[in-house]
């Protein structure tokens, strides 16, 4: 029987699947009714998804279960990598039920938010935050349904009831988010139905596990601290989406393993003129911090309905690839989307044509190894096992990893050549498949230094990764066995 061109294709590219194989900038795509099918997840693999997103703040858990198996049938029967991020939906704020479902405002107009949940009408609209009279002030901005409504607050109680001042109408329909951009909030990071979610998630294959509306490091270590109690390999990621967390973001970022700039709501609580900026010193933050970074939200969102994408969407993406970010993220446009495979095509191509033009722009950016960090030995021979592999044009940097360490480490430094990363935990390979550049394969076979980097060589070869006379970069750890961090580097040539 003749294979089908697809199912060839992803067996030779192992974790990558791209016709040319050779993209860096990988591609998150959100799982909803217009993709979640077995066929047509396949379908989006083979576009060029590395990791699927489960936004936990829609769908039942068995709709989540559904897409986990069928994530795991795919990565066996091709033999990929493809990761999966379980988002938990965090304190979003939202209005209650709206009679009519329309509430035409106009600035002016002065409304009412309560505690207990009634029908909304101009008198009095449920609010579904408890402590919302007493956190709020006077003066403070209250936005609604994506920032498209703005209010002030005029009055509050301080217990149960606040009077706002529409500054910026519109019609207010039922559910809308609400976004408190200046109050303080006090509720917790996690609400009850996060919790439920979180003990779901853990009892899954789950690679990355995002948390919505993060404000503190504290917040990320809560989290972090939960998932290890669990004895959960799942790493967190922290997502950027309000401007208290851009305030403390180094320490959010070395607290978290990872980094989401959640640009739709942070585009609504802070001006939305600094996210461009923003955007940039999150990502150039994180690279030197050696912390995955996914830059998230509307980046084709025409898409959603439309075949193609507009220019400022293809543009949009193309800088996303340029200021060095580890991966782009599509939202409604694969969830909901009426073309999720164009979707992801069209950005497969984007990044292709940007990532020509990469290197003169991230040289800069690189990280250093810090000589107070306790890591500071083997981030040397991490950063030098990409320059050395520069200057002699090597085809590839290759690591062996049980923590992933190496892999967050080299792939930070961005190096002009191939990363191919080699582990037995199979749990890990899938996480690190959302790593800049890296690409992964299930090796078990740790018996001396010598035999597995000649197994190394011969795997990238019989895949046709290298060729003979190609230089690699072997990194190791020696003596093997002990599997300490990273200690040794080695220009292999293919035989
Ligand atoms: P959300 O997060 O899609 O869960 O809201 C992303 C964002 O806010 O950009
Ligand atoms: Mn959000």
């Amino acid at each position: 029987m003749v294979q089908p061109e697809s199912d060839i294709l992803l067996k030779k590219n192992n974790s990558r699947m791209r016709k040319d194989g050779t993209q860096n900038t990988k591609i998150v795509a959100t799982v909803g009714p217009a993709c979640n099918s077995y066929d047509k997840l396949l379908e989006l693999v083979q576009a060029g998804v590395d990791v699927f997103r489960l936004n936990f703040s829609h769908g039942t858990h068995a709709d989540h279960l559904k897409v986990i198996e069928h994530i795991q049938y795919i990565n066996d029967k091709y033999n990929t990598h493809i990761g999966i991020l379980a988002d938990l939906q965090g304190p979003k704020l939202r209005v209650g039920k709206i009679q009519d479902n329309a509430l035409p405002l106009q600035s002016g107009d002065v409304i009412t938010l309560v505690n207990e949940p009634v029908l909304g009408t101009r008198e009095k609209i449920y609010m579904s935050y408890e402590q919302f009279a007493e956190d709020c002030n006077v003066g403070e901005r209250i936005m609604m349904d994506d920032g498209k409504l703005v209010f002030e607050v005029l009055e509050t109680n301080k217990v149960d009831t606040v009077k706002l001042r529409c500054l910026h109408g519109g019609i207010l329909s039922s559910n809308k988010g609400v976004n408190l951009p200046d109050t303080a909030l006090k509720l917790p990071s996690l609400t009850e139905k996060d919790l439920e979610d979180f003990d779901f998630i853990m009892t899954q294959p789950v690679n990355w596990l995002a948390l919505s509306f993060v404000r503190t490091a504290a917040d990320v270590e809560d989290l972090i601290r939960r998932v290890e109690a669990k004895n959960h390999p799942a790493k967190v990621m922290a997502k950027i989406e309000k401007p208290e967390a851009v305030k403390n973001i180094r320490e959010i970022i070395k607290a978290a393993n990872g980094i989401m700039v959640a640009r739709g709501d942070l585009g609504v609580e802070m001006p939305i003129e600094q996210l461009p900026i923003t955007q940039k010193e999150i990502v150039q933050l994180c690279m030197q911090f050696s912390r995955p970074v996914i830059v998230a939200t509307q980046m084709m969102d025409s898409m959603i309905t439309n075949p193609s994408p507009t220019r400022a969407e293809v543009t949009d993406v193309a800088n996303a690839v340029l200021d060095g970010t580890d991966a782009v993220m599509l939202s409604g446009e694969t969830s909901v989307g009426a073309h999720p495979a164009l979707v992801v095509q069209a950005m497969t191509r984007i990044i292709e044509q940007a990532e020509k033009h990469y290197w003169p722009q991230i040289e800069s950016k690189r990280p250093r190894a810090v000589d107070r960090a306790r890591t500071f030995q083997s981030d040397v021979i991490c950063f030098n096992a990409c320059r050395v592999a520069e200057e002699i044009g090597a085809k590839g940097i290759v690591g062996m990893t049980t923590s992933g360490y190496t892999a967050f480490k080299v792939s930070s430094f961005r190096p002009n050549s191939r990363i191919f990363i080699f582990s037995d935990q199979v749990q890990m390979l899938n996480t690190m498949n959302l790593l800049w550049g890296v690409q992964c394969f299930y090796y078990d076979r740790f018996t001396s230094t010598d035999e597995t980097i000649q197994d190394s060589v011969d795997i990238l070869k019989n895949s046709g990764f290298v060729q003979e006379n190609d230089y690699i970069i072997n990194t190791a750890s020696m003596p093997l066995h002990k599997r300490y961090r990273t200690n040794m580097l080695k220009v292999t040539v293919v035989d």
